[in-house]
């Protein structure tokens, strides 16, 4: 009787334990993804040409279109395609 308490009180506290750093772990990963979404804290726009995500700090930004590009060629390009005087 006495050893199946034991065993009882043994497999409970294991439980929790398991529960808790599951939960731990749970905790952790979501930080992980939300620092994923957030990168330094930067803000993200989308090149007009390729469609790619790029930092704002990274990215070309024409300024008579308003438009973002993450290279020059791609900028270059995409004014090519959407001037018609060109
Ligand atoms: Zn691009």
């Amino acid at each position: 009787m006495n050893l199946l308490l034991i065993r009882l009180i043994i497999f409970a506290v294991l439980f929790l334990a398991g529960l808790k750093l599951y939960r731990l772990y749970r905790e952790w990963k979501l930080e992980q993804e939300q620092h994923d979404d957030l990168p330094e804290g930067g803000k993200m726009v989308r090149c007009a040409w390729c469609q790619v995500h790029v930092p704002e700090d990274e990215a070309l930004r024409d300024k008579p279109t308003a438009a973002w590009f993450c290279c020059s060629a791609h900028r270059d390009r995409f004014l090519q395609e959407h001037d018609p005087e060109a």
